[in-house]
């Protein structure tokens, strides 16, 4: 199995990224900003455990979204390999990550992370909420304010993983395309 985390800031490019490289590697893709919003739309328990954090801006708290993660794992015990968008978001979320994938037998290859400016993630936030639909995109105040709790609870990570040597850099900024290679890069070296 190849397990990689895309990683980034809110506006980074994770999610549009992520559909390109699990068909090129053929690889589940595992939002949880995604499953949060399915389980929202469709007023599940979930969804309503999540709604009142994600529409401040707030993680949602590590004991729901881990089993939430568990459960996407478990939905998918075929798949050649998965790209984690969106997670771990926290420390306590990779320690879980890690045991989840110790219990597959299996281990993640690589943080593979998108680098952008912050004003330019607002900006690309602000554009987007335009037609996504997403009340978390629509106001500039909690736009930035999930910046913020990138950078106090989920930046971290980057050390995180860069002490076991499976931090990767990559430019954010440029067209789809030229990203999209440049991650390529990173994963056929893996
Ligand atoms: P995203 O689609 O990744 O931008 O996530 C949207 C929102 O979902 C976030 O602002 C959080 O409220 C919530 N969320 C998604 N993933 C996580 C996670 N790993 N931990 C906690 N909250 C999350």
């Amino acid at each position: 199995m190849t397990n990689i985390i895309l990683f980034g800031p809110p506006g980074a490019g994770k999610g549009t990224q992520a559909n390109f490289l699990k068909e090129k590697y053929n690889l589940v893709h595992i939002s949880t900003g995604d499953v949060f919003r399915y389980n929202i739309k469709n007023e599940t328990q979930l969804g309503n455990l999540a709604k009142s954090f994600m529409a401040k801006g707030k993680l949602v708290p590590d004991e729901i979204t881990i089993d939430m993660l568990s459960n996407e794992l478990d939905k998918n015990s075929g798949a050649n390999g998965f790209i984690f968008d969106g997670f771990p978001r926290t420390e306590a979320q990779a320690e879980a990550l890690g045991h989840l994938m110790d219990d597959k037998d299996t281990n993640i290859a690589a943080m593979v992370a998108l680098e952008v400016d912050d004003e330019v993630l607002v900006k690309r936030l602000l554009e987007r909420g335009k037609t996504s639909g997403r009340a978390d995109d629509a106001e500039e105040s909690i736009i930035r304010n999930r910046i913020k709790v990138y950078y106090n609870e989920t930046a971290i990570l980057k050390k995180y993983y860069q002490k076991q040597n499976k931090y990767h850099g990559v430019d954010g900024v440029g067209s789809i395309e030229e990203i999209t290679e440049r991650l390529s890069d990173v994963i056929d070296k893996l």
